[in-house]
């Protein structure tokens, strides 16, 4: 659904290798309706005459940002909706569309021949962090804890301006690990090939889903325990030398091969958890790794791989708990994908 697109007056877009965000801003209005006298009885009909005349109505009007993503295989079909929503044409002379993300070196011909606008390149690191400091430093219950078993599940933290250090994990197609300090200082200090593009590759390979979010629901049902080898299939037991739990992975996706009896008899869901595990569970102790030798102890999530789901949540969470004796803390965002788009669109603001 596109909000306010009638009303949309700037935007930015982030073209990353799997993904398109585009963040525009609109203004949308209030009215609000409230009685101006207390004693009128709401749910007394012959007071009904007497409510009419106690309506008072305020408007108002209030800034937006709307947020819509498309596969970056659809380009052109996103830049028809640009084309179409965001820029009218007798706009488009001299003008300059903000846009930030591999894409937008690779897609700048495009942009130019598609939309007749110049590309104004923004450094997609820069804007990731850009993005990233303005909604934990401006938006409260943007990030949060996630506690499968907590009560609340969810934690919610308040807008503060004192984040500093933290560290950025940006899991999208590939991933980048980020040590921010400050507003003008931060350094991509690791990352790993192995993230969001590898399992929605692989995944593709090993299943029939035909979307990201089929592929998600899948590992959700799954059993992983049918495909991963565990420290149980291995010893029988605990593994009490080392303190290591009978249920605790110590091959992924080890029982597919020596496939002995039909125990380890697996389907397509139980493949697709195990993935999410195998790629969720290293990302989380690489992360951890980089945090502990960086003394940070804050570490946020943002790219579109998590999709805020529960499962991908708890499993970078459990590694991270596991692997750092509880010292480092792992953090969520709700705009997790938008951050690059977020960051880009302020930019333009500047
Ligand atoms: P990039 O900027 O590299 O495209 P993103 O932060 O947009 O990175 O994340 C891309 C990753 O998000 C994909 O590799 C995939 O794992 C995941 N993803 C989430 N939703 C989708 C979707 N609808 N289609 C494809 N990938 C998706």
């Amino acid at each position: 659904v596109f909000r306010n697109l009638k009303n949309a007056k700037q935007f930015a877009i982030d073209i990353g290798g799997s993904l398109t965000k585009i963040a525009y801003y609109s203004t949308v209005s209030f009215r609000r309706v409230y009685y101006a006298a207390d004693n009128v009885d709401k749910n007394n009909d012959e007071d009904k005459d007497e409510k009419q005349d106690k309506f008072v109505y305020t408007y108002s009007e209030q800034a937006r940002l709307h947020f819509v993503k498309f596969e970056t295989k659809y380009i052109e079909n996103c830049l028809d909706f640009i084309g179409e929503n965001l820029v009218s044409s007798d706009e488009r002379k001299g003008k300059s569309i903000k846009a930030t993300g591999g894409g937008a070196y690779k897609y700048s011909k495009l942009i130019q021949e598609k939309l007749g606008l110049e590309v104004d390149k923004e450094d997609e690191l820069d804007c990731l962090i850009i993005g990233c400091n303005f909604l934990l430093k401006n938006i409260s219950d943007e990030a949060f804890v996630y506690n499968r078993n907590g009560s609340p599940e969810y934690e919610f933290q308040t807008a503060d301006p004192h984040v500093f250090p933290y560290m950025l994990v940006n899991i999208g197609s590939g991933v980048s690990i980020l040590k921010v300090e400050s507003d003008s200082s931060y350094e991509r200090i690791g990352g790993t090939a192995t993230g969001g593009g590898t399992f929605w590759g692989l995944g593709t390979l090993l299943t029939k889903a035909k979307s990201f979010e089929d592929l998600l629901d899948l590992a959700e049902k799954g059993d992983h325990r049918k495909a991963d080898m565990l420290v149980k299939d291995i010893y029988g037991g605990d593994y009490k030398n080392l303190g290591m739990h009978s249920d605790l992975i110590a091959s992924s996706f080890g029982k597919v091969c020596p496939r002995q009896n039909a125990e380890s008899d697996y389907n397509e869901a139980d493949l697709a958890r195990s993935l999410l595990f195998a790629i969720s569970n290293d990302i989380g102790q690489i992360a951890c790794l980089y945090a502990m030798m960086h003394s940070l102890k804050k570490v946020y999530f943002g790219g579109y791989f998590l999709r805020n789901r529960s499962l991908s949540m708890h499993t970078i969470s459990f590694s991270i708990k596991f692997w750092s004796r509880g010292t480092v803390h792992s953090l969520f965002l709700r705009h997790e994908g938008y951050l690059g788009a977020i960051g880009a669109f302020l930019k333009g603001t500047e």
